[in-house]
């Protein structure tokens, strides 16, 4: 039976204990909700400080080549490759997510338009509505007869995979249930029918290992403010391969895009490389951040990360199981290691009442449709007694019922 005691034990010979102390967290409180808002990197007060005051105070416009701005894109994107198995010059960091998504499968899309039969994308149901919302906008739009496949389960995928699949459209990591696709083998379906495979890495970029190469991944988009830390609303990141470089021709053309940008020429012609993926105008001072939250990276490896994130999610998951036995829990994350996230998923007929004590006890996770309880585990900031302590804070208020089941939804929770 474990104890606290051996929690501590653990946190003692923790090769990654040490990483806390470059994060600012409050006193009183246990953040397990990295997985959708990372803590912050105490390096990024003064780096904001020395954007704001120096680059752009003193410096003012020369700052965009004096100091990097125009590059800090693709120089990102080059610091957050090895992360996602990916090299210099596939990635950049820009955008949300959102309009990432709608970027690489409209090029998907394009890539796939040579053959009239392939006119499906294929996603799930359980995806975070964004993608889907997105696909949903640019079949629309498009108005070229594409349409979606919602499958239900990771095991209708084969099924529903074939001749007139253009594009598979996964989250690798499951935004709410934490379930970890297999992308080897999904990847390999997809080929197998002549499809493309597009991976979102929301929930995997900084939390999982991730080989887009190995893996045989066709394009590839994420987040930088959950796990990499990047701050609220970063610049997100789009991948896309050597490979596919000088087929990929996304909608969105804007001047930095471009080609030659500052020819101020009539018409678009895409930049070589990754620069295409780009838009517009970037929000400098978010992205600066962003930098602050890969430099920590850069001191560990995504193994250590996986390790520790395992043991975590093991060890919360078998002290839920153990003390709060008595109510009426259910474990929607995975098991096996392979299939699971850093994120585990807990239903509970009152969720949102009791995700709310929890919070108001101190311990932020948090609360997704429907009855589910989200609790994030960053290796980099949260120790194992932590872990002990969320969950006797837990059994202490299913045990007294200390949660009030008429409570108010919030708009943002
Ligand atoms: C968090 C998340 C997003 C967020 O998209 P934004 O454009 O940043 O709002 C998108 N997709 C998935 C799968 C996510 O988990």
């Amino acid at each position: 039976m474990t104890t606290r005691n051996h929690c501590l034990e653990r946190d003692a010979q923790d090769p990654l204990a040490a990483f806390r102390s470059q994060f600012d967290l409050p006193d009183g409180v246990i953040y397990l909700d990295g997985n959708s808002l990372g803590a912050r990197p105490k390096a990024s007060l003064s780096r904001a400080q020395h954007v704001i005051t120096q680059e752009w105070g003193h410096d003012l416009i020369r700052s965009w080549n004096t100091a990097g701005w125009f590059d800090l894109p693709k120089h990102l994107g080059n610091r957050l490759a090895p992360l996602i198995g990916g090299v210099d010059g596939e990635v950049v960091v820009t955008d949300t997510t959102s309009v990432n998504l709608f970027k690489a499968l409209a090029a998907a899309l394009q890539m796939q338009s040579c053959d009239a039969a392939r006119r499906v994308i294929v996603t799930e149901r359980s995806n975070f509505p964004t993608d889907i919302y997105m696909a949903e906008g640019l079949s629309k739009w498009l108005d070229r007869g594409y349409s979606i496949k919602l499958i239900d389960s990771p095991d209708e995928l084969p099924a529903a995979i074939g001749a007139d699949t253009a594009v598979v459209m996964l989250t690798h990591v499951n935004y709410r249930s934490g379930y970890q696709y297999d992308m080897q083998a999904t990847s390999a379906l997809a080929h197998a029918a002549g499809a493309l495979i597009l991976w979102d890495l929301a929930h995997s970029a900084g939390a999982v290992p991730v080989d887009l190469h190995a893996n045989g991944a066709d394009l590839a988009v994420g987040c930088t403010y959950k796990y990499l830390n990047g701050g609220p609303g970063a610049p997100a990141f789009i991948w896309v391969p050597k490979k596919h470089q000088g087929q990929f021709q996304q909608p969105l053309s804007g001047w930095w895009g471009h080609a030659t940008p500052f020819a101020m020429a009539p018409h678009f012609a895409p930049a070589d490389g990754i620069g295409r993926a780009l838009c517009g105008t970037q929000p400098i001072v978010s992205l600066a951040m962003v930098e602050c939250g890969l430099d920590v990276f850069a001191q560990t490896s995504m193994a250590a990360i996986r390790e520790k994130s395992l043991a975590l999610t093991d060890l919360f998951i078998e002290l839920v199981e153990a003390r709060c036995g008595a109510h009426p829990l259910g474990l929607v994350t995975p098991r096996e290691h392979p299939h699971r996230g850093s994120h585990v998923s807990f239903t509970h007929p009152h969720g949102y009442a009791v995700m709310q004590a929890l919070i108001a006890r101190g311990v932020i996770g948090d609360y997704r449709e429907p009855a589910i309880m989200r609790f994030g585990f960053t290796p980099l900031y949260t120790s194992y007694a932590e872990v002990w302590d969320a969950v006797e804070i837990l059994r202490d208020i299913l045990d007294r019922q200390d949660y009030n089941v008429d409570a108010k939804r919030d708009a943002v929770t």
